[in-house]
């Protein structure tokens, strides 16, 4: 079996590296990952800058293709030209932070395995949630025991699956819990500072909100101490609104218009 790893932290990021540790029990794993951190790249491509490839040898443990791109930018890549064949499976992680709800949107961890998705291949993101103590090497083992039985179940081609594991406090993970992803916003808060020229900065904070409607998420299910495991999809058209707009009416549009 032939994995193909990528991430959105970097290729010398820990998570990555724990993660190729524990997956070279399924299989032949090759590494092709962003050179520096892309962390909220999202399904960001690169059209106007070339994608520089280095190889690069890590933590003595791989060797593995960096890339000055995007985590889809690797996918892409790696699929295109750098992998010896088609993969079987595609993994992405281990992302640094939760990737939960609505962060899912913006996340590079979770885009190269929906480009994987796009592109035909199973795929699955791994994310572990902040907390002081990092624990990528339990993560890693954790997400193995996800990972194969997702195999074991069966990844048809196409699918993504987003796993997040909870902070690793004593007595958790409490279980793997299968989820939906939560829609509840961000309640966002920019921290104003001044620059050394007495202009505004603002930074990015905030945090989510009233948690206490959330039933059956991902969100909910993290916070409570699980995995969690999402089945997602890159085909945004919302079937419900589809079927009712199939009897709208709309103006007569023709090449004489
Ligand atoms: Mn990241």
């Amino acid at each position: 079996m032939l994995i193909l790893l990528c991430n959105d932290d970097g290729i010398f990021a820990p998570g990555i590296v724990a993660l190729y540790r524990e997956l070279v029990g399924l299989g032949e794993v090759s590494v092709v990952a962003p050179a520096s951190g892309q962390s909220a790249a999202a399904h960001s491509i690169t059209i106007t800058h070339p994608l520089i490839v280095e190889r690069v040898h890590v933590a003595n443990s791989f060797h593995g293709d960096a890339i000055e791109g995007s985590p889809a930018d690797c996918v892409k890549l790696a699929v295109a030209n750098l992998l010896p064949a088609r993969p079987d499976l595609v993994v992405s992680g281990i992302n640094n932070g939760e990737n939960v709800g609505i962060h899912t949107l913006y996340s590079g961890t979770v885009a190269a395995a929906a480009e994987a998705a796009v592109l035909g291949f199973p795929s699955v993101a791994v994310s572990l949630e902040r907390s002081p103590e990092m624990d990528f090497a339990r993560a890693a083992r954790l997400a193995l025991r996800v990972i194969r039985r997702l195999l074991e179940i069966g990844i048809e081609p196409g699918q993504l699956f987003n796993v997040n594991i909870p902070a690793l406090k004593p007595g958790w993970p409490r279980g793997v819990k299968v989820a939906r992803q939560s829609v509840l916003p961000f309640e966002d808060k920019f921290i104003c500072r001044k620059d050394p020229g007495g202009r505004n900065y603002y930074w990015l904070a905030g945090e989510f909100g009233d948690l206490s409607r959330e039933h059956g998420t991902d969100l909910r299910a993290q916070r409570d101490g699980y995995i969690t495991v999402v089945p997602l999809k890159f085909d945004l058209t919302d079937e419900q609104r589809l079927a009712a707009m199939q009897n709208w009416e709309w103006p007569a549009v023709d090449g004489a218009a």
